[in-house]
């Protein structure tokens, strides 16, 4: 459903009504003998065609929004738009789904389209559903949804550290700095990193990131089948961001361990794309066998519970199924 940030804005008591508009050019409608009616009147007519480039229209009954929604499928009507014989609107991939049968009163729907209806519908605009997390662009009510799923990069993203940060990615490096100090490291693409996991803790994680306003990773190192020196630590990476469908941008990362006795080397490779949140690694489970997390026996660990692994990010672009590295 829509976002109260969808709904135009109430009115205000400081919103100046038209036939305050002044004018500077004297016209005989200001002569002292008109009725103050006949005046407000005249004011109202010109400030209509002064401002008529910016002519912007509230709708005080915030429902009325709704009217713009198809009242089958509830998401928002895009031309062509038809009727019944009754004047009952709906979208047209509910007509087709329907066989162009009205499903209010049953009558056929034809193929006579209202223009006034698409005409208006073409020149609605509204903010985009994330303005409040920086998104400044204004686009068709219509295309609104479509907007936030695939193009916006203001798409918000949690926090891996806490949970009360829900904002864009792009302030998410500002709020590691701020509010867990420490907890980052700073790392770049290409290069190996060298992390000391811990398997005395059960869920751990490695926040890596490059730079204000870029993607953050986090490395995740879960406990998740031990018994006595019999155990695993699952052992990933997730790219926080904003997943809007658009940012085709996937990440591969490598894990080696290079330990002191031959038989310790292992590496693993993986490619992750943005997501918007950490895995819920509290409530992870136990797992066997996977291709998507390294698992690392517990027996790699040394006594006091350490293991040196190093990891390698590298950005990739996927276009047509073809993964480019850069
Ligand atoms: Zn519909
Ligand atoms: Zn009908
Ligand atoms: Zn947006
Ligand atoms: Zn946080």
């Amino acid at each position: 459903m829509l976002s109260p940030a969808a709904k135009p804005p109430p009115f205000s008591p400081t919103m100046s009504p038209r036939w305050n508009s002044s004018s500077s050019t004297p016209s005989p409608s200001s002569s002292p003998e008109m009725s103050k009616a006949q005046k407000m009147q005249d004011e109202d007519v010109q400030a209509i065609s002064n401002d008529e480039q910016d002519c912007s229209i509230i709708w005080f009954d915030p429902k009325a929004i709704d009217l713009l929604d198809c009242p089958i499928c509830l998401e928002p009507l895009k031309p062509p738009i038809s009727h019944c014989h009754n004047g009952h609107i709906l979208c047209s991939s509910c007509c087709t789904h329907l066989k162009n049968i009205c499903p209010i009163c049953t009558t056929s729907i034809g193929s006579t389209r209202i223009r006034t209806l698409e005409n208006l519908l073409e020149s609605t605009k509204c903010f985009c559903p994330n303005k409040k997390f920086g998104c400044e662009e204004t686009i068709s009510y219509y295309d609104r949804n479509v907007h936030a799923r695939t193009s916006c990069t203001y798409v918000p993203c949690t926090c891996p550290c806490c949970d009360h940060f829900v904002d864009s990615y792009k302030k998410l490096y500002v709020h590691l700095s701020d509010e867990h100090k420490g907890r980052a490291i700073c790392f770049s693409y290409n290069e190996f990193l060298l992390v000391t996991l811990n398997n005395k803790v059960k869920n751990e994680i490695f926040v890596l990131q490059r730079g204000r306003g870029d993607v953050v990773f986090v490395l995740n190192n879960v406990v998740v089948d031990q018994h006595v020196g019999n155990g695993w630590n699952a052992v990933f990476v997730v790219c926080i961001g904003s997943r809007s469908l658009s940012d085709e941008r996937l990440f591969k990362y490598t894990i080696a361990i290079v330990g002191d006795v031959e038989e310790r080397f292992m590496i693993f490779q993986d490619r992750v794309k943005i997501e918007r949140k950490n895995v819920d690694i509290n409530n992870f489970g136990n797992i066997t066998a996977s291709t998507e997390y390294f698992l690392v026996p517990c027996s790699f660990f040394d006594s006091s519970g350490k293991l040196n692994i190093s990891v390698k990010i590298t950005e990739e672009l996927e276009e047509d199924g073809v993964v480019t590295s850069y």
